[in-house]
């Protein structure tokens, strides 16, 4: 059975379709010629993932899912959560991203925070959401080297060290991400059996 993934990144999409039963094929847009950006205008990750998923239901009538991911920190009220990715401006620049984080966390004492990932999953009409998170701290300073985005200023609980200090293995076993998709994977076992 194919399932269709809604991203632009066939490296999520390669990652995703190893943790897949035999039987599923995953596809991403790139194969289907979708070159255009999906809107994420919603006001929470849940809602952007909805977005994407309905907007390519819509359009192609398979069995389909998105997934959207934020960090969201505490005594800053979720922030930078939905806008994770353009915290500190249109381009998406990382480093600035976290700059600016650190800079809204000067001073204050309560550094917890965590990573959620919300998944849509549409089939016949039928709309499911799954949802993983991994609960720690924002670091006073950047670690490590692995990973992306806010990886060497989140230490998760339980942990000495950052994300960006783990190996890609080891974070995928308490990652948000690989969370929700555990979950996403569970339920279609079960249906599609
Ligand atoms: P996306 O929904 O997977 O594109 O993630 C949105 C943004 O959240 C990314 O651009 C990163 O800034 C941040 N993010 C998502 N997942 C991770 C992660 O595993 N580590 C660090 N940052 C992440």
């Amino acid at each position: 059975m194919k399932i269709l993934f809604a991203t632009q990144n066939p490296n999520k999409v390669k990652e995703i379709q190893g943790m897949m039963p035999k039987n599923i094929l995953l596809i991403g847009l790139a194969e289907l010629n979708v070159v255009e950006d999906i809107p994420e205008t919603a006001k929470t990750l849940e809602g952007n993932a909805a977005l994407k998923a309905k907007y390519i239901w819509k359009k192609f009538q398979i069995p389909c899912f998105a997934d959207d991911t934020g960090l969201e920190v505490e005594t800053l009220h979720g922030e930078p959560g939905v806008r994770s990715a353009r915290y500190a401006g249109e381009q998406k620049d990382q480093k600035k991203n976290m700059a600016l984080l650190l800079h809204k966390l000067k001073g204050k004492t309560n550094r917890k925070a965590q990573f959620r990932t919300s998944i849509c999953y549409i089939h016949q009409n039928q709309t499911i959401f799954f949802e993983g998170k991994v609960e720690g701290l924002i670091l006073h300073e950047k670690r490590g080297t692995q990973g992306f985005g806010y990886d060497p200023i989140f230490m998760p609980n339980g942990f000495k060290k950052s994300f960006a200090e783990m190996r890609l293995e080891e974070k995928n076993t308490i990652s948000h991400r690989a969370l929700a998709f555990k979950k996403l994977i569970a339920h279609l076992q079960v249906s599609l059996s």
